[in-house]
């Protein structure tokens, strides 16, 4: 990757994926391709960041995702207008990227701590190890490919926020670029899990979404409180609860409440008051529930039995 990079023409954007990619993944390279000369495209499931069962349950399909590039990279090619170009797709290994284990707490290796002020809420909440496999893959990508700029989702705005932060106390020459949020028709956020999800929790996933815009409509209407924000994203969350609870066991989709949570655009502090000035962070996270009941056993799919973490956010 050395070797190939001192090839490439700069300015160099990485992008930072998991794989099994999707129009999000696709808007980042679109974005790294109108800023640098070279995309950098990594595909690589970090096992430091996942829980163990994610670990084991993470989607992959590299062809996929490599025919997927380079149907982009052929609209690329047509851009007429001296964008950048998809040069590689990095795509390495566990040994390649954790030569002694990925035990990161087992002190079988060198890891990063993000800082904790950023980490310790919302995500990093009940997931102590998460930013910290964040934070230490990140570093590697940024010290193997050497990019001036790495491209990140608002979707994960926590950690945009954790990994520009790193790059600014490690001293890194990288610069953190964050594109927007895609969304499917209703307003889901297209994720990589989504495909665990079969049509019935797809439908009612498009849930979270709703509620934070239902938070957001509460702050345009001139209401800054966290306890009335909240309460109008909670509202819509146990409306649709209420409705599951009405429909036959083996229709209903069950799905826990994670989190909601506003805080500070940079510091991720709990706000108690919005300034307007100022705006605000507003996100969620839900946990689809495995059926309670299958309906037919020729329909069972081994992920209609895994639960589902999503997550969202939108900027007040
Ligand atoms: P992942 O493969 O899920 O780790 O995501 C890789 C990058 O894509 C991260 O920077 C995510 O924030 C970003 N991303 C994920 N979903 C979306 C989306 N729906 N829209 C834009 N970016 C996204």
């Amino acid at each position: 990757m050395r070797r190939f990079r001192s090839t490439l023409a700069e300015p160099v954007a990485l992008v930072p994926t998991m794989g099994m990619l999707h129009q999000g993944h696709a808007s980042l390279v679109r974005l790294a391709a109108r800023r640098a000369s070279s995309v950098i495209v990594s595909v690589y499931v970090n096992p430091t960041q996942l829980a163990l069962g994610e670990q084991r349950a993470y989607p992959v399909n590299l062809v996929e995702d490599v025919g997927m590039l380079q149907r982009l990279q052929e609209e690329l090619c047509q851009e007429d207008q001296g964008y950048g170009t998809i040069k590689a797709v990095f795509a390495p290994t566990d040994q390649d990227m954790y030569p002694h284990g990925t035990d990161l707490w087992g002190g079988c290796c060198s890891h990063v701590v993000t800082s904790p002020r950023l980490t310790r809420g919302l995500e990093g909440k009940g997931q102590a190890t998460h930013f910290v496999g964040v934070g230490t893959i990140c570093l590697k990508l940024f010290n193997v490919v050497t990019p001036q700029l790495a491209v990140f989702g608002e979707k994960d705005y926590q950690q945009t926020i954790v990994v520009r932060r790193l790059a600014e106390e490690l001293l890194l020459k990288v610069e953190i670029v964050v594109g927007t949020t895609i969304r499917d028709a209703d307003g889901l956020a297209v994720s990589s899990r989504n495909v665990f999800l079969g049509p019935e929790r797809r439908g009612v996933a498009v849930v979270l979404w709703k509620a934070l815009k239902a938070g957001a409509a509460m702050y345009q209407s001139g209401q800054c409180q966290r306890r009335t924000i909240l309460a109008a994203c909670k509202e819509e969350v146990l409306r649709e609860q209420d409705r599951q609870n009405l429909r036959d066991l083996s229709d209903r989709v069950n799905f826990d409440l994670v989190y909601f949570g506003l805080n500070h655009l940079q510091t991720l502090e709990d706000i108690e008051e919005v300034e307007v000035a100022e705006g605000a962070l507003l996100s969620g996270a839900i946990q689809m529930l495995p059926y309670e009941r299958i309906k037919c056993l020729e329909d069972v799919q081994v992920s209609d039995r895994m639960s589902v973490r999503l997550i969202d956010s939108l900027v007040l």
